[in-house]
């Protein structure tokens, strides 16, 4: 009869313990799996026992088969694009009508990954996603598929927005006051006949402080508008020959006060296809940090062949240490800033001249070691244009 009574009572603590996992579970996949038919996966992400994990990733996972179908598509892929149905068995293009993840499919048919690609969603309020693909392949090479993966960057975007216009707007701002202040204390100075009176040299300490306030401002702007790509080249034939000459004609005084000689080695025929103003900027920033920090001498080179045009800016003075090679090119990076400080850089100079190189399409790098000068390349695609001789 006790054995009896104890059998009943575990059959119901087992009922009711059933109960209460398969009420949790149920909750568990509804939390889910908002959309609907969305527990069937694919039998590949099953295989990878990966479900629960891709299930509850805040970013976007699409997982297409061989016949650019899509096998899998996560939740959050999902609410991403809108979708209020499992997209499984459709084409990209019939499930999200986004050509750029159709592009993405296509890249990946015959390259193994892609990787940071940005688009806008149209009509979702002005969505940024960052996507991030590799390619399946099967044993034998053959393709098997793609998975693509999609990462919401609005807020980053937007952050990034603000950021830019309110560096914009401030150095904007202060551009008025300062030319005031610079305006008056020429004035002062005009008046002050004592050159050696304390208040000369104060006021001519407030001049100096102005201008290098000036050229930070100068700078920034310069750097917040390449940056926010609110830059439009107008690209024309810039010959570089004459454009260095006409940069060397404007740092001479510089140059002849430091004792540095001024060598051009670029063929004086050599035509490309850039922004004559901006071009203009980056070469004149190398040139003055060769007179700044160099040695003797300063030269520009050039060199060009059927893939590529390369302009390099030469110097023989002490150069800059492996290490910081790598971080030059970064806002405000400076490898002595005492010196610099001294010396009266804003540190932007060489973040301006890697933006307008990759304006150009082209790419900045510098090769150096202590003691061996410094050499600052500037590599652009050879585009072809008449007359582009060298
Ligand atoms: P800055 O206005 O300080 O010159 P840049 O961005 O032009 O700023 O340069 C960043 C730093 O790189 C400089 O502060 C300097 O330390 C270093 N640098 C730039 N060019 C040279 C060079 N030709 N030789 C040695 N150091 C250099």
């Amino acid at each position: 009869m006790t054995a009896w009574f104890l059998s009943l009572i575990s059959l119901i603590c087992l009922i009711a313990v059933h109960a209460y996992w398969r009420k949790k579970y149920i909750l568990l996949l509804t939390k889910n799996t908002e959309f609907k038919g969305h527990e069937k996966h694919s039998r590949l992400v099953k295989d990878l026992g990966m479900t629960d994990i891709f299930d509850n990733m805040p970013e976007g996972i699409l997982v297409t088969n061989s016949k650019r179908k899509i096998d899998f598509a996560n939740p959050a892929f999902c609410k991403m694009f809108g979708l209020s149905e499992n997209p499984s068995g459709k084409t990209v293009m019939e499930a999200i009508r986004i050509h750029q993840a159709n592009e993405l499919i296509d890249q990946l048919e015959t390259k193994s990954t892609v990787t940071n690609e940005e688009f806008m969603l149209p009509n979702l309020d002005q969505r940024f996603l960052q996507s991030n693909g590799v390619a399946i392949r099967g044993k034998n090479g053959k393709n098997r598929g793609a998975i693509l993966v999609f990462h919401d960057i609005t807020r980053i975007k937007m952050l990034e927005n603000h950021r830019q216009e309110f560096v914009a707007n401030v150095s904007h701002e202060l551009r008025t006051p300062l030319s005031i202040i610079k305006g008056y204390v020429e004035t002062l100075i005009d008046a002050e006949t004592n050159a050696e009176s304390n208040t000369h040299k104060f006021l001519k300490k407030i001049e100096n402080h102005s201008d290098r306030l000036t050229f930070l401002i100068e700078d920034i702007l310069t750097l917040s508008q390449l940056e926010s790509g609110g830059i439009a080249l107008e690209q024309n034939h810039v010959n570089i020959y004459e454009l260095t000459e006409s940069i060397f004609d404007s740092l001479k005084g510089m140059a002849e006060k430091k004792g540095i000689h001024l060598k051009n080695q670029v063929a004086r025929e050599f035509v490309m296809m850039a922004d004559n103003r901006r071009m203009f900027q980056a070469l004149n920033n190398l040139i003055e940090n060769g007179i700044k920090y160099g040695g003797k001498c300063v030269c520009v080179s050039s060199e060009i062949n059927e893939e590529k045009i390369v302009i390099c800016v030469q110097d023989d003075g002490p150069g800059i240490p492996v290490e910081s090679c790598e971080r030059i090119f970064e806002r405000f990076y400076r490898v002595d800033k005492a010196r610099s400080r001294e010396i009266g850089g804003t540190g932007l100079g060489l973040s301006i001249v890697k933006h307008v190189t990759q304006l150009h399409n082209g790419t900045a790098r510098v090769e150096s070691s202590p003691g061996n000068g410094a050499c600052f390349y500037l590599t652009f695609p050879n585009v072809k244009i008449e007359n582009n001789r060298v």
